[in-house]
């Protein structure tokens, strides 16, 4: 019989009671092509028509989101690819908290419109007292276009050479800075750059001196940078991109600036991610003086450059909230990493496994603090799990080195251990089959 007129007709498919509580959490669209696919898997010979309903079921992605939950096991605390900052349980919280309708800009005792995001807004500045102002916008490159535009478009932003920054994926801050309009006046070599080279171009066609934290590179030898706080007597103002989003000194990072420590030095405004070293979600700090911060807040290219009403809740969370998944990855104290990293291995063994714990290096990442090497333990196996782990459920992504599989401890809690043992040992199965 021609196998077409036994294929089960889509409603009757769509009926089945698993089916339907599917397409209310996902979509029907979603679930009707699942359908669709398993009727031609029966077209094709390769199933049973009995078996369409099963077929469509074991098809269905998880989530609404094609996006997948990775366990980070590279060693690169802040890695772009994989969304850089993890957000704090209380962060993520705050994020389904403001999910629905939310007063994000209404006040519920006057029952009229309030300042948007004023909760996130008070909780920066009371993580960082010596800001006079602040504002968010979507990302760090969009605080500095915001900061070019308002304070120094058709004038000049003056810059070391040495601080020409390359950000990731061929986006560059000069090139993102002379899209608004503001020409760059570059000063100083790549190595040296002092006081009089800025002195020597200062003048009423400076909108600002820009001080860029060179926080994916490192230069060493013959060097010289002039410090902030030997700036601000130039009679501009000047706004220093800090990059990694410290809002105090932390004396494992000693040469990575912190926003506190920048003002105090005479820093006028101080932009800065939300999503590395703070450890929170995609956002933009602007922080410093009343009037500049006041200003970039009523440009028109603000309300382009604004963040979401889950931004600003998860941003509040992280600054009010208990210590980030980042920082308790930064400060992880490396015996405990051994130990558990021992337990692992050892599991890992009794089930037939060549696995190591052995001694690793973590990074902060292209987030910050380029050169700052963390000491820590990771499961060493054999590299043919690669693909496997990458590919299982949840996807454990590592990094391969001298012909093995490294499973840094530094970047997973500890809490999800039980889970990497059990995603190491399946992934060995099905190689192993
Ligand atoms: C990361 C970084 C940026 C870009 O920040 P986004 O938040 O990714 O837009 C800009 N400047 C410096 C110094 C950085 O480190």
């Amino acid at each position: 019989m021609d196998p077409r007129r036994r294929v089960p007709r889509t409603d009757a498919v769509l009926a089945d009671p698993r089916l339907a509580e599917a397409a209310v959490r996902l979509g029907r669209p979603v679930v009707k092509d699942a359908v669709v696919r398993a009727q031609q898997r029966v077209r094709q010979g390769e199933i049973e028509p009995g078996d369409v309903a099963e077929a469509a079921l074991a098809a269905l992605p998880r989530h609404a989101t094609s996006l997948r939950p990775v366990l980070n096991m590279t060693g690169v605390l802040l890695h772009t690819n994989l969304g850089r900052a993890p957000l704090s349980p209380a962060a993520v919280e705050a994020v389904t908290v403001a999910a629905g309708a939310t007063d994000v800009e209404f006040d519920l005792v006057t029952g009229a419109r309030a300042r948007r995001g004023r909760g996130a807004a008070e909780a920066l500045a009371r993580a960082v007292p010596g800001a006079e102002h602040v504002h968010v916008v979507n990302n760090n490159a969009a605080a500095l276009v915001l900061a070019a535009t308002a304070l120094a478009a058709g004038r000049e932003i003056v810059i070391s050479r040495g601080e020409l920054v390359e950000i990731g994926d061929g986006f560059r801050i000069p090139d993102l800075l002379v899209s608004t309009g503001a020409r760059l006046r570059e000063v100083g070599t790549t190595n040296r750059t002092t006081l009089a080279d800025y002195r020597e171009v200062v003048g009423p066609q400076t909108g600002f001196v820009l001080k860029v934290h060179p926080s994916n590179f490192r230069v060493e030898g013959f060097t010289g940078a002039v410090e902030v706080g030997e700036l601000t007597g130039l009679g501009v103002p000047v706004v220093v991109d800090i990059g990694s989003g410290l809002l105090e000194r932390d004396p494992l990072l000693p040469e990575e600036p912190d926003a506190a420590s920048v003002l105090r030095a005479g820093a006028d405004l101080v932009t800065a991610s939300g999503d590395k070293l703070l450890g929170g979600p995609q956002a933009g700090l602007l922080l410093g003086r009343r009037d500049l911060v006041e200003r970039l807040r009523r440009h028109p290219l603000a309300r382009a450059l604004r963040v979401d009403k889950l931004t600003l809740a998860a941003l509040e969370a992280t600054l009010r909230g208990p210590e980030t998944p980042v920082r308790q990855a930064l400060h992880a104290d490396p015996l405990v990493l051994r130990e558990r990293a021992e337990a692992l291995a050892k599991a890992m063994c009794q089930a037939g496994l060549d696995a190591d714990a052995v001694p690793a290096e973590a990074t902060v990442g292209g987030g910050g603090a380029p050169g700052v090497r963390l000491p820590s333990v990771a499961v060493s196996l054999p590299e043919r799990l690669a693909v496997p782990l990458r590919q299982g459920e949840p996807p454990v992504v590592g990094r391969v080195e001298g012909g093995r599989l490294l499973l840094d401890l530094r970047t997973v809690p500890p809490e999800r251990d039980a889970e990497v043992i059990d995603a190491v040992l399946r992934a060995n199965h099905r190689t192993a089959r």
